[in-house]
């Protein structure tokens, strides 16, 4: 990993010229601009719950939006962008979108084309590269065996421990895989990711990986698997270039709140830091990205290597060229390092947490002048894709519009994807 360089260049984001308030203005001037026009709502946050929200409240009510974000970029955790030596990465962490609501991706299919992309994941253990989630390639790998689907079943009944009641993430894992490979792919990775031991999780964290007795290796098995073919923060331009909506960046809620008129408020930010901490902080879990520029094309067989061994700080490392297809001579890699410090990604999955977000809850229920949408805001693990359908039901609320959006967590009927694939090429 010798010629590294950091990649700290903003993009294509920077080159976009559809702001309709100009980040390089200064501030009071933008901000005295927006005040005196004044308007019909105000979004905190374009990351996906503020931009679909701005995006349908201006394009199906004609309302006027003014869009801030405290970042210099739109996109939120999304945001991805060119380094300085070209190569389209993630600022924030490998974004691989999947879905199974036909309605979130007809949606998104509005701003972007897609190319389709099937994310897998392997984790370095026992100095092998094996497929995670645990399937049958794994076992035969990692004991030198040759069973088949039936054959592994058994294996791993044979392993597994009984546990009365399931309800932490350890349990989760045990009672499906045994504690040899709990601990060779569980402890140590979720242990890093949450600073916590995984006995003192909730069940949700791992419940979330499934173990499979065949050899499918796709780590989502949705029915819709595609990546914005043009990027994500492409895809957020498209979204927000509409004549009725207006952004600035660079711009906290605190500091313009009093120097804007609005008569609504959408808040997609953090629920704790709307009301002054008044309870105490919500816990975060955050992570430290370091971006590499790598001087060969490839670096890894896919796009995410897992490292779950202890006594290796970072969790996971992600090769952008899989997820966009770019051809480029050098490869951007990035290595994630969770830290308890920093932005809030991760809502710790913990039951006292829950208790105190549900006072802020609360606290939002009683302050019906403001939506509160998004991740941040409502202190939950979501996807992009449950973010946008949270998103478009709250807008559904707002317009009176007659079908709210289906939770991407039921079942769905099947898309064939070469039709979604089909409609997304037509749409722009
Ligand atoms: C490392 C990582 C990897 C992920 N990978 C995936 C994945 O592979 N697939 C997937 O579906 N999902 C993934 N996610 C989840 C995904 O990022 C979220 O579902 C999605 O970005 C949430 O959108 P949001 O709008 O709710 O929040 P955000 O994207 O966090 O946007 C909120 C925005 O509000 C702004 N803001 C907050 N407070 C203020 C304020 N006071 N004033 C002004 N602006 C403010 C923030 O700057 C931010 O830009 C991942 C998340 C992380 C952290």
């Amino acid at each position: 990993m010798t010629g590294a360089r950091n990649g700290t260049g903003n993009g294509h984001a920077e080159a976009a010229s559809a702001w309709r308030i100009a980040r390089e203005q200064p501030r009071s001037r933008a901000v005295r601009r927006a005040g005196r026009a004044g308007f019909d709502y105000l979004v905190v946050g374009a990351g996906f719950a503020g931009s679909v929200l701005a995006e349908r409240l201006a394009a199906g009510m004609g309302k006027r939006v003014l869009v801030i974000d405290r970042r210099p970029h739109i996109g939120g955790n999304a945001y991805d962008h060119y380094n300085d030596d070209g190569i389209l990465v993630h600022r924030y962490g490998p974004h691989i979108f999947h879905t199974n609501s036909p309605r979130v991706a007809e949606y998104l299919s509005r701003f972007t084309k897609w190319r389709p992309y099937e994310h897998r994941v392997l984790a370095a253990v026992d100095g092998m590269l094996v497929p995670i989630p645990i399937n049958l390639t794994t076992i035969n790998r990692l004991y030198g065996l040759d069973l088949t689907c039936d054959e592994v079943d058994a294996f791993l009944a044979a392993r597994a421990e009984k546990v009365a009641m399931i309800r932490t993430s350890e349990d989760v894992v045990v009672s499906r895989v045994g504690r040899e490979l709990y601990e060779k792919f569980f402890h140590g990775y979720t242990r890093k990711q949450w600073g916590v031991d995984p006995s003192q999780l909730d069940k949700a964290v791992t419940a979330r990986v499934p173990t499979r007795t065949n050899t499918d290796d796709r780590y989502f098995t949705d029915s819709f698997q595609n990546m914005p073919r043009h990027g994500y923060t492409r895809m957020f331009e498209n979204m927000l270039d509409h004549p009725n909506i207006k952004i600035m960046l660079n711009a906290d809620f605190r500091e313009i709140a009093g120097e804007v008129r609005y008569d609504k408020l959408v808040y997609t930010g953090p629920i704790d830091e709307f009301f002054d901490y008044r309870y105490g902080k919500l816990p975060y879990r955050s992570l430290r990205f370091r971006h590499e520029t790598l001087p060969q094309e490839r670096f890894q067989p896919v796009a995410v290597v897992n490292y779950p061994a202890p006594d290796i700080p970072y969790t996971r490392i992600t090769e952008y060229k899989h997820l966009t297809g770019q051809k480029h001579p050098m490869t951007g890699i990035t290595y994630e390092f969770p830290t308890s410090e920093g932005d809030p990604y991760y809502p710790v999955p913990r039951p006292e947490n829950a208790e105190l977000y549900r006072k802020y809850q609360a606290l939002a229920d009683a302050t019906p002048d403001v939506e509160f949408v998004g991740r941040l805001a409502t202190y939950r693990y979501y996807n992009m894709d449950q973010v946008v359908a949270q998103a478009l039901a709250l807008y559904a609320r707002i317009s009176g519009e007659a079908q709210p959006v289906a939770p991407p967590t039921e079942p769905a009927p099947l898309v064939a994807r070469s039709a979604q694939l089909d409609k997304a090429d037509a749409a722009d």
